[in-house]
């Protein structure tokens, strides 16, 4: 294959995570066993330094119909009302008519927070449940994926576009990055906000690796990227979302000054040899033996009869359980908070989902899968801590 971002074809195999299923469907009792499996394996390229899956599970399987609500998280929304006021701040307060572009615009979380300051707002959302929600509260969406043929359709150019967490599942990644410049105007600003590459393998959080996400981006390759396009990032920095994500502002190749702060990190990326192949080498070392040794807690635990409960069902959630062969052995269920998931099991491995209200009774330890959103889990179930029940958390990221 050529790499999706330089079309190198000098790619190796960085980390192999086996055969897994599309980890965002969750499971119908009927559908339990059929489930296809698909190779789950990082490839690194020796040219742009992407590292990137190999196989793709088709863009329609993926997003037809998705069931993740980014408004279900209070840190999640304020973060998003923190990048909509300090962008409408530094850029377009002066300007009287503005308006943003939403890439994978979910319920309209992020668009609200734009309405709320003014903007004339438009959503592109390619899950048909997710953009309907976000249409009858009040944020126009469009029920497409995005790419270059939509802009042409549109035919609408936005001070503001928007991409949170979409940029690294895109099959069409050129036409996507040509269709941003194309909607972008001139004096426009485009924000691109990723897991950061590099704290993910910093953190060992493996479990973001999964077939949605075909991408994964450090500074330097999205700044390959981007440049292919006549953009140029002009300034970036790191927020705690998922455990580190960059929220980066990109405009047209040479409108604006670059910032000290997104050259800090530039150099932070070559002094720690973040896209050297061999850190990905170790980081796949690392995983294994991740693996080794929460199976050996949770063997030791289940021998001292405790009972263990998932603590979340999120998608990336499933990467590990796999990857672990981690099931009902250990977990008897895992407890979520999206009731859109209610009556569903976990792909692979087949953990019945409880919705977090109805959980009938404590277990003695929460194992959490939901580990990005460690101080909110701690600070919300301080009332469980009180009563001996252990909150274990497979990754611990390291603070922002
Ligand atoms: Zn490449």
């Amino acid at each position: 294959m050529n790499c999706r971002v330089c079309d190198s074809t000098n790619l190796e195999l960085a980390v192999d995570l086996g055969s897994q299923p599309w980890c965002n469907h969750f499971l119908k009792l009927e559908e339990i066993g059929k489930e296809p499996f698909y190779p789950l394996r990082v490839l690194y390229c020796h040219d742009c330094s992407t590292a990137q899956l190999d196989y793709t599970v088709k863009k329609e399987i993926m997003f037809g119909n998705h069931t993740y609500l980014s408004g279900i998280t209070k840190s999640l929304s304020d973060h998003f009302r923190t990048v909509a006021q300090d962008i409408d701040q530094r850029f377009f307060l002066d300007i009287q008519t503005k308006s943003v572009l939403d890439i994978g615009s979910n319920d309209g979380t992020q668009l609200k927070h734009f309405q709320e300051l003014g903007y004339e707002v438009l959503g592109v959302e390619s899950s048909k449940t997710t953009a309907k929600i976000a249409n009858e509260s009040g944020i126009t969406t469009l029920n497409e994926f995005f790419n270059l043929e939509l802009v042409q359709r549109l035919n609408r150019k936005f001070h503001i576009i928007n991409a949170a967490g979409v940029f690294f599942h895109l099959e069409e990644l050129h036409s996507v990055t040509e269709g941003i410049r194309e909607a972008l105007l001139d004096n426009g600003v485009f924000v691109v906000q990723f897991l950061y590459m590099k704290r993910i393998v910093e953190n060992l959080a493996f479990d973001q690796i999964y077939h949605e996400h075909l991408l994964y981006y450090n500074l330097k390759n999205i700044e390959v990227l981007l440049n292919r396009h006549r953009l140029e990032m002009f300034d970036a920095y790191l927020a705690p979302i998922h455990g580190g994500s960059i929220v980066g502002f990109v405009t047209h190749k040479g409108k604006r000054q670059v910032s000290d702060r997104l050259q800090s990190l530039r150099k932070a990326e070559i002094d720690e040899q973040s896209n050297e192949f061999a850190t990905y080498l170790k980081f796949a070392e690392r995983i294994k033996q991740m693996r080794l040794e929460n199976l050996a807690y949770l063997e030791a635990s289940k021998k001292h009869g405790k009972k263990i409960f998932g603590f979340g069902a999120p998608v990336k959630g499933n990467t590990m359980l796999n990857y672990f062969g981690v099931g009902t052995q250990y977990l008897d269920c895992l407890v979520e908070k999206n009731e859109l998931r209610r009556n569903l099991y976990s792909p692979g491995m087949h953990i019945p989902i409880v919705i977090e209200k109805e959980v009938s009774s404590l277990p003695n330890i929460y194992y959490v899968l939901a580990w990005n959103f460690k101080k909110e889990i701690l600070a919300n179930n301080q009332h469980l801590i009180d009563k001996g029940v252990e909150f274990y958390f497979p990754v611990n990221p390291r603070e922002v």
